[in-house]
């Protein structure tokens, strides 16, 4: 039984994975941190396995584990089709004249335009957004017992937050009940993923992933370049349609493949352009689309002068704290072999530790 009330409202995870099911003698509500829970020999005779094919998380793996995407593909490959298709149209129905009346300049830069838009958006869908692992059945059942012991009321439930101080602004932390942790500053739970994400900005079916600490910046560099593509092409088949040698005739144009790369073009472009320009004002003060649906640090909220904690209080220093920064390290360890016997240890090292989440430390190794 779950010692939190709350816990009736949220679903309990299905089983975990065979690996995850051996038993954990070891495993009571007395357990220190850092003690390796159980000591079972079930792992023998069974072929190792690696950690992301019992992942928890709605996420599928490629190329054994090398690749990741979230659960749903469809709009991500409808992203691909559109993109591909429309550059696969230009190159063969308007680059040639446009080279031979023009300039040789303009498949050019459509290609390497093209390639950058590319890899930029593979970059985005298939790295690792910043997931945080959830917890072992040692750090949950650890935090739960401090928990318990904060609590003074026995009528209310012990509080499931915790404030840390930011740069003079206090920052809640909520509990995650799936991942069984208090979530790091600026961490959110994706629903659609079920996993917790670093600096999480927000699901993009499109890409096919969640945008978050570790692939913000290939996102943005993708909405940026495909602005410039799209803008690009949009002019150029403009261009081809007006210079077209006479006679023009409309029922020509009409059936043209040329016409449907402009369709396709003129709706595209406003929303990538606007999603560019709107990612622009959140690199620059250091947001999150997240924080700022939320309206975190909206100076109305409560009442009271909120500033988001986060800003360096200077467009270029944030825009290079968010595009430039170090790139973390992959925190879930997907190629690592699962240890069934042994749980790892836990990351909590004192035994007021300061805010019960999982820092850098833990369960980093081994990622590609
Ligand atoms: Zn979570
Ligand atoms: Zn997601």
């Amino acid at each position: 039984p779950h010692p939190c009330p709350l816990a009736a409202y949220f679903p309990t995870p299905p089983p975990p994975p065979a690996a995850w099911d051996e038993p954990r003698p070891g495993i009571t509500s007395g357990t220190e941190p850092g003690t390796q829970c159980g000591s079972g020999s079930g792992s023998l005779g069974r072929r190792p396995r690696r950690k992301w094919e019992v992942f928890p998380g709605r996420n599928r793996f490629y190329c054994g584990g090398r690749l990741m995407l979230a659960g749903h593909g469809g709009v991500f490959a409808l992203t691909l089709l559109l993109i591909l298709s429309t550059t696969i149209l230009f190159f063969v129905f308007d680059c040639p004249y446009l080279a031979r009346e023009l300039t040789l300049a303009i498949p050019i830069i459509a290609a390497v335009l093209f390639f950058f838009v590319m890899s930029c958006l593979l970059q985005t869908s298939f790295t690792d957004p910043g997931i945080l692992p959830r917890a072992t059945v040692c750090e949950a059942a650890a935090l739960e017992k401090q928990i318990d012991n904060t609590g003074s009321s026995t009528y209310r439930p012990p509080p499931r937050t915790r404030e840390v101080m930011i740069n003079g602004q206090m920052v809640r932390l909520k509990y995650c009940f799936t991942c069984k942790m208090f979530r790091p500053p600026r961490t959110s739970h994706c629903s659609v993923c079920d996993n917790c994400v670093e600096r999480f900005d927000h699901h993009c079916p499109w890409v096919g992933n969640c945008v978050g600490r570790r692939n913000y910046r290939f996102f943005y560099a993708f909405i940026l370049s495909l602005s410039f593509l799209t803008a690009f092409i949009f002019a150029c088949v403009v261009t081809h349609l007006t210079l077209r040698a006479p006679p023009f005739h409309p029922t020509r144009v009409l059936d043209c493949p040329t016409v449907l790369e402009l369709v396709i073009c003129f709706f595209s472009i406003w929303s990538i352009l606007g999603l560019s320009g709107f990612h622009t004002y959140l690199v620059a003060s250091n947001l999150t689309t997240n924080e700022d649906i939320k309206g975190s640090w909206s100076s109305k909220r409560g009442g009271e002068a909120s500033v988001n904690p986060y800003s360096h209080k200077s467009i270029i220093t944030n825009c290079c704290a968010v595009l430039c920064g170090p790139l973390p390290p992959s925190l879930i360890d997907r190629r690592g072999f699962v240890q069934s016997d042994t749980v790892l240890p836990s990351p909590i090292r004192s035994d007021e530790p300061a805010c019960g989440a999982k820092p850098d430390t833990t369960m980093v190794g081994g990622h590609p």
